[in-house]
């Protein structure tokens, strides 16, 4: 599918102040999020994007002082891709020493709100990548704000599917699920205190989920209380011990 690209023009964009720096190619594209509360309301409500695009602006060129909106292009949740700087031109929004190295493409998703990138908004940001590297030189690294630099961007959900290698939804040959450690056949639980590679194996991924166990192999206290912690979290019987269902979801489940 060809982008549906929202011309400047025809979301009421403000004049750049100055000339924008030239860029003829660049590694790739980082992917940014607004870090803020996006209302939810925005997925049934287009004109919602197009204001939130131009508040975004403002702020860019009021409070930050640059001379225009800050990234490349802007991915909405209706699979609309909004011309900021445009391909060719040297972004903003990256932290500085680090425009000419990537294209900025944010997606329209909050850190508090609306904040799991729907699949449209993720074509989007796929939509706007495969725009910059035909008209502007684009290598292939897809990266996050937070990659070199110290931010939250572009928020868990987001980066989370950045590093699986930003893949389009919906599957597909080129597409497949992330191959993930099968269930080890046994529950894992506490008391008494369970040792094995299976254990050290949920550990770490719970480590990367962001929960603070250690990961030695020894399912005791610590970890079962982590374990019943994240099955309320997600919705499971709270029993603090690693079923199948349980284990799936350590890898399955999006870290919010
Ligand atoms: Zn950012
Ligand atoms: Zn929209």
């Amino acid at each position: 599918m060809a982008i549906d690209l929202v011309t400047r023009r025809e979301w009421g964009a403000r004049q750049p102040r100055g000339a924008y720096g030239r860029l003829s190619s660049t590694r790739g594209v980082k992917v940014h999020y607004t870090g803020g509360q996006v209302s939810p309301d925005i997925v049934g409500d287009h004109a919602r994007c197009v204001a939130l695009v131009r508040s975004i602006q403002n702020h860019h060129m009021d409070g930050n002082g640059w001379i225009d909106v800050g990234y490349s292009l802007l991915a909405c949740p209706h699979r609309k891709v909004f011309e900021g700087r445009g391909p060719n031109h040297l972004p903003a929004a990256n932290g500085s020493g680090l425009n000419s190295g990537h294209y900025a493409v944010l997606g329209l998703v909050g850190s508090t709100g609306f904040t799991q990138p729907t699949d449209d908004i993720l074509h989007g940001i796929l939509d706007a990548v495969e725009y910059l590297r035909d008209k502007g030189g684009a290598g292939d690294e897809i990266k996050g704000h937070r990659d070199g630099y110290s931010t939250d961007c572009p928020g868990g959900p987001l980066y989370a599917w950045v590093k699986r290698g930003a893949p389009r939804p919906g599957g597909g040959p080129t597409d497949p699920p992330e191959p993930h450690p099968s269930f080890p056949g046994r529950v894992l639980k506490y008391p008494p205190v369970m040792v094995g590679e299976d254990v050290r194996t949920w550990q770490r991924q719970m480590r990367r989920r962001g929960w603070g166990i250690d990961v030695d192999g020894l399912y005791g206290e610590a970890s079962r209380d982590a374990c019943r912690a994240f099955q309320r979290e997600k919705g499971l019987s709270a029993t603090g011990a690693v079923n199948r269902a349980t284990w799936q979801a350590t890898w399955e489940e999006p870290v919010t």
